[in-house]
């Protein structure tokens, strides 16, 4: 189990800027910074409203943007935060990859970035479907499952999987690469929807035919903020902060697009900013 004052959970120019700041104030960070290659900056060919970097590429800022913040002491662990559970007076623990980091403060970084999920997907949520492999994998030992996966992440998932049961199928919600040689098989449906059945058992509808699983899990590279910290308050799509860019919940603050309008890299790196000042304030005891 990894340990810190701040995780900041993102890989944009908030979580960057965050870090930056939070190690100036001498926190321990650690960043969950799933794939930046799914960052939507990495897409912009010519930023010309950054101060100071005239004609940058958005990939370019985002490597200058990095290097600088792990050059300051930020550890940076490249994968997807999946679930924030908050610890009794302690802060937080949250599953970072398959792995656990426990924090004083989290800040979310995320992006404006939202799932679309599959119809039934949330109600079935721990009623045979998953979006943890590593959580749930054990309920299904020599059972049939699906995976169902957005990103290169589900493979390493699916190869997690085979191990325990005794079928996996895995099928594509968007197109990713695949090893040679795994211990499942890839199937061609695209899935639409999920429907438990009687049995208990999760009919998988896909647009070539249906089959039915004792078991479902779903990977995607983004997880919607209320489902990653449940009791998260939002604001329509965006999460609901104060000026201090904090959240309702305590020790917990949000910064950049995933806190609304304007969707710009000044204002995401400003707030990034006052996320890790608030956070260090109120680790420190400090006046607001
Ligand atoms: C084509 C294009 C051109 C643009 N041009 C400009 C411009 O010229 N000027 C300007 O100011 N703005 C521009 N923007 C907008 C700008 O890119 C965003 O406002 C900015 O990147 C927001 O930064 P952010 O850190 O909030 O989020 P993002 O840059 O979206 O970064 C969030 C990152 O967090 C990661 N992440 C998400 N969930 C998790 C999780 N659970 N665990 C770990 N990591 C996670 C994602 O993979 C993503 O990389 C442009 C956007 C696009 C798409």
């Amino acid at each position: 189990m990894a340990n810190c004052d701040i995780l900041i959970i993102g890989s944009g120019p908030a979580a960057w800027s965050c870090a930056l700041t939070a190690r100036q104030r001498n926190l321990n960070v650690i960043v969950a910074a799933a794939s930046s290659a799914t960052g939507w900056l990495q897409r912009a060919e010519r930023i010309d409203n950054y101060p100071g970097l005239p004609q940058v590429s958005g990939k370019d800022l985002l490597r200058i943007f990095r290097q600088q913040a792990e050059d300051m002491g930020a550890q940076v662990m490249p994968l997807l935060a999946r679930q924030i559970m908050p610890v009794c007076d302690a802060g937080y623990m949250t599953l970072v990859g398959n792995d656990v980091v426990e924090s004083r403060s989290v800040v979310l970084a995320m992006g404006a970035a939202r799932p679309r999920l599959l119809p039934g997907e949330e109600e079935l949520l721990g009623m045979g479907v998953s979006w943890c492999g590593t959580c749930d994998g054990m309920f299904y030992r020599e059972k049939e499952v699906a995976v169902l996966s957005a990103w290169q992440g589900g493979v390493e998932e699916g190869e997690f999987l085979a191990g325990l049961a005794s079928r996996v199928d895995y099928y594509f919600l968007a197109k990713h690469d695949q090893p040679e040689n795994v211990p499942y098989t890839l199937c061609a449906g695209t899935p639409r929807e999920l429907v438990r059945q009687e049995d208990s058992r999760i009919l998988l509808k896909t647009d070539k035919g249906e089959r039915c699983y004792d078991g479902v899990f779903i990977f995607r590279p983004a997880v919607a903020p209320d489902s990653l910290l449940p009791g998260l308050a939002l604001n329509g799509a965006f999460i609901q902060v104060d000026r201090r860019m904090e959240t309702n919940m305590p020790h917990v603050y949000a910064c950049g697009d995933c806190t609304g309008h304007p969707l710009q890299i000044a204002k995401a790196v400003g707030e990034g900013n006052i996320a890790a000042i608030s956070a260090a304030e109120d680790m420190q005891g400090g006046t607001h």
